[in-house]
């Protein structure tokens, strides 16, 4: 590939200036699943432009699918053990996975505001468990502030509670002392590996005071369930749990006014 830009460049062009220029090399991404948006996000990084055709009706839906039951996206364990876990296939593949290892993928992950976690069995799951939020929320970000033509910030302080070992497990599944202790001590009580609904507060409201910061007037946020009531707790000055009588549909779109600002 005749690349003009590094391929091996690790920020994208200033400026989004590969998109606009037309001299850049142009490149034809088939099938928007995980391979195809890592090939056309590590290509347009490198100063191409890209188009991604997909013939279904919208991107990365087996992904999606993967994340229903808890995606499992790396493993832990030690580079040569992880490489062996090939079989066969192990001697082909292992230049590709010494040039971009588990941990480049949880790096990765990371600047998409997806922290990870190691689980009992040494296998890595993104923090929210799922691969739906992880998507989900970005792509409707991004839809929002290309239609606004407003600038896009996402921030990891607005991801969803996380339940650790709770995460994808149904509520007959866990052991009957770990729901005790939880009923006994609602905000405080963190599952196993995850946080407490004072830790997902607390984030809540750092992001609040910064955001409070900012010169834009208007501001939209994209975030789930959980962090939408911890902010309205927030800003409503109420306790988190007040806010699970109230009803959120699916989907909605909540405006805050600050009524004290207009006097
Ligand atoms: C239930 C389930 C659970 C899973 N759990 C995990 C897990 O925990 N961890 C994990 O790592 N993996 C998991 N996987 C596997 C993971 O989802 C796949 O490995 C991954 O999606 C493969 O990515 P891909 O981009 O190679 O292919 P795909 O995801 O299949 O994407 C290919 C894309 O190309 C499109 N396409 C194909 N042909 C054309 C064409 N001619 N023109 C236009 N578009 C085309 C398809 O519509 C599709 O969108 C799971 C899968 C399932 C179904």
């Amino acid at each position: 590939m005749n690349l003009r830009h590094s391929a091996h460049r690790k920020t994208p062009p200033k400026g989004g200036s590969s998109i606009s220029d037309a001299e850049a090399p142009f490149c034809a991404v088939i099938g928007a699943g995980p391979a195809g948006l890592f090939a056309a996000d590590a290509l347009a990084r490198a100063g191409a432009r890209v188009v991604i055709y997909e013939h279904k009706a919208s991107p990365a839906r087996k992904f999606l699918m993967a994340g229903r039951g808890g995606l499992n996206i790396t493993h832990s364990e030690g580079l040569e053990r992880f490489i062996s876990r090939y079989g066969a296939a192990a001697a082909r593949i292992a230049p590709y996975i010494r040039a971009w290892p588990p941990q480049a993928l949880r790096d990765f992950c990371a600047e998409l505001g997806e922290t990870t976690f190691v689980g009992s069995s040494g296998r890595v799951f993104p923090a929210s468990f799922k691969a739906s939020p992880l998507l989900r929320a970005k792509r409707l970000g991004e839809y929002l502030a290309q239609k606004n033509r407003c600038e896009l910030r996402s921030d990891a302080r607005l991801m969803e509670k996380h339940f650790g070992a709770w995460e994808g497990r149904a509520w007959d599944d866990i052991t009957r002392s770990e729901i005790d202790a939880w009923a006994a001590d609602v905000s405080g009580y963190a599952p196993p590996g995850g946080e407490s609904a004072q830790q997902l507060m607390q984030r809540v409201q750092i992001f609040l005071r910064d955001v409070a910061q900012l010169p834009q007037q208007n501001i939209a946020l994209v975030a789930h369930g959980g962090s939408i009531r911890a902010l309205l707790a927030q800003i409503g000055n109420v306790p988190l749990a007040e806010t699970l009588s109230w009803e959120m549909g699916y989907g909605a779109v909540i405006g805050v006014r600050n009524l004290s600002a207009q006097k």
